[in-house]
């Protein structure tokens, strides 16, 4: 089975009636950049950058932090990379930050909200990213924005850091891109505003759903108790990228729900042609791509989303589709 995705690592990911699918690998660390070349990845759809400061025993430097984004960024090569600023709080602790009682983490102070309210850290974090990107293109995501004003800040902060790199006479990017994840249910009734804004997005399913379900995602009990391939579920995020298309604006989803080629079966039904997997899912993800008749896919989908008859899971139906396919 290796051998055969090894195989398909110089196949453009095209489905079977021609279209093509953006496939990129979710990262974190050193050892994920092999993967790049093994996969023959489009890019780095999500790069999450609080994963060096977990295993960090401090905090790590701006200096440490720009020699991890330069190695990304070299290892990507010509391939865009997505780098999203700290993520911490609710299931992402560093041990040597004072640890804040909270009686729900993850409704708690985290991610950009933490990073807004000690812009210090986030302030540093950009500064590394914008220097290791000198001469090349910046794409820069923001955690668990829940307002289209927390972008705004988080925004001017990459702005004012873009000034001071100028007047001190520092290289530039060539370009940067500001995005957010979507992953708040909120951000879902502020998508024309949203998408007038940012320069694109990226969907953090795993997020979304545990908050669209009230459901935590790290909790067995519930965590299985509702299904991303519900009607509701494949609405909520069929309207994001109905949306992202009105505006124009590339969204790709990088939550685990892409990782797993039933679920990134429907996620490309629905509309999605730019998915973020985790590396030991590329090569099943990308076989399916590459078998699938994305009309005959869309058109199966779409009634099934219909209000009426409305079921807990199209996870059967989709599946026999798959299976006739
Ligand atoms: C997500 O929420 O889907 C996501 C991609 O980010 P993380 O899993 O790191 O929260
Ligand atoms: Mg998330």
């Amino acid at each position: 089975r290796l051998e055969r995705y090894a195989a398909l690592r110089d196949v453009p990911t095209v489905t079977k009636d021609g279209i093509p699918i953006e496939l990129h690998l979710n990262a974190g660390l050193l050892v994920d950049l092999p993967h790049i070349e093994e996969t023959g990845a489009t890019g780095i759809g999500l790069f999450r950058t609080e994963l060096q400061f977990m295993i960090a025993s401090a905090f790590p430097r701006t200096n440490e932090q720009l020699k991890l984004y330069r190695s990304v960024l070299d290892a990507a090569g010509e391939r865009p990379v997505v780098f999203r600023t700290l993520d911490i709080g609710g299931d992402k602790v560093l041990p040597y930050m004072r640890a804040i009682e909270e009686e729900n983490p993850a409704l708690g102070w985290r991610a950009i909200r933490l990073g807004l309210d000690r812009p210090g850290l986030l302030r540093s974090q950009i500064r590394a990213l914008l220097r290791a990107a000198t001469g090349r293109e910046l794409r820069l995501i923001f955690p668990m924005v829940s307002a289209v004003d927390e972008f705004d800040r988080a925004h001017h902060i990459v702005e004012r850091e873009l000034t001071h790199l100028r007047r001190h006479g520092h290289g530039l990017p060539e370009r940067v891109l500001v995005g957010v994840m979507l992953e708040v249910p909120a951000l879902l009734f502020q998508l024309d505003l949203l998408f007038s804004r940012v320069d694109f997005a990226s969907v953090g399913s795993n997020d979304l759903v545990q908050f669209l379900y009230a459901a935590d995602r790290g909790n067995p009990r519930v965590a299985d108790r509702f299904d991303a391939l519900a009607p509701a579920a494949l609405r909520a995020l069929k309207m994001i990228i109905d949306k992202a298309a009105e505006y124009g604006k590339p969204v790709t989803l990088c939550g685990e729900l892409a990782s797993r080629p039933l679920e990134a079966l429907a996620l490309a039904a629905i509309g999605y042609r730019k998915l973020s997997v985790s590396p030991a899912s590329y090569g099943p993800v990308k076989a399916m791509l590459l078998e699938l008749d994305l009309a005959a896919a869309s058109a199966f989908v779409e009634p099934l989303l219909g209000l009426r008859g409305e079921v807990a899971s199209l996870r059967p139906q989709l599946a026999a589709f798959a299976e006739k396919a």
